[in-house]
């Protein structure tokens, strides 16, 4: 039975567990985690490929049926709790990450690949819609914002398809998309992560008003006041233009 405090839906359509995993490039790392395996509706095909898989499930009646139905399924498979990974397992070698995430913690999922974006150079999987598309979103539309643009600081992002709530048991309540992230991290970044995120936080936090007002609680430098994106408002910016923003906002501290 599934357990909702898990965010337990698990995908009943083999096809659309086959187009997830064939959403890797399997190209260029010898790792692949997939986060909540569940039954093992993704990891069945994940198996037959030559990378290495780790599982990360925190449902012990999970991880004892993919034991006892996967034969290359083991202990060592698992390495627990997505959400505190640090990955030291890897040894420094690159690892993709794959799954039909729990939707009950979506954006820390998303956050976790981007804090170990060095380690991961590519993630598909299923999110809700809506999450789904704020990933990929572009600027001057609503579903634009903090997600957005920290996830694209370092990786490209592609919403692959839409998923329909009626190939789940239990159907959740509303619609899921797949996409893929393929890292590239932008230039400039480096060193301003900090600054960076208190920018883009504080910009989309009060995302109506014009950042000449938004960013006001951040002590902005004297040099800036005058820049002309003080008179946009946070989703008129790129995520170049918070970039080189925020290096001019450094600059001049
Ligand atoms: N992959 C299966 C499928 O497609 O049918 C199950 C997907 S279900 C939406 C999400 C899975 O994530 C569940 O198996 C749940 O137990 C697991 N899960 C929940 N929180 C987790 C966490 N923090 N780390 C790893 N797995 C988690």
């Amino acid at each position: 039975k599934a357990k909702k405090h898990l965010g337990q839906h698990f995908l009943t359509d083999e096809n659309i567990a086959r187009k997830i995993v064939e959403g890797l490039s399997f190209e260029g790392y010898k790792n692949v985690m997939e986060v909540g395996p569940g039954m093992g509706v993704l990891t069945k095909y994940l198996l037959e490929k030559d990378q290495h898989i780790y599982l990360a499930e925190i449902d012990n009646e999970s991880i004892e049926y993919l034991k006892n139905n996967y034969p290359k399924v083991t202990e060592e498979t698992f390495v627990g709790d997505f959400l505190k990974q640090d990955f030291q397992f890897t040894k420094n070698e690159q690892i993709a990450i794959i799954g039909n995430f729990p939707y009950n913690i979506s954006s820390q999922i998303l956050f976790q690949i981007v804090d170990h974006y060095e380690l991961i150079p590519e993630m598909v999987g299923m999110f809700q819609k809506e999450v789904a598309e704020r990933t990929a979103a572009v600027p001057r539309t609503k579903d634009y914002g903090i997600l957005t643009v920290l996830i694209q600081a370092y990786y490209d992002t592609s919403y692959l398809f839409t998923v329909h709530e009626n190939v789940f048991n239990p159907p959740p309540k509303v619609k899921s998309g797949v996409i893929r992230l393929t890292r590239n991290p932008k230039e400039g970044l480096s060193g301003n992560e900090v600054l960076f995120k208190q920018i883009v936080k504080a910009g989309f936090n009060q995302r109506r008003k014009k950042l000449s007002n938004a960013l006001k609680i951040l002590n902005i430098p004297e040099a800036l006041k005058t820049h002309e994106f003080m008179d946009k408002r946070a989703e008129e910016l790129s995520v170049s233009d918070f970039i080189s923003f925020t290096q001019l906002w450094k600059d001049n501290q």
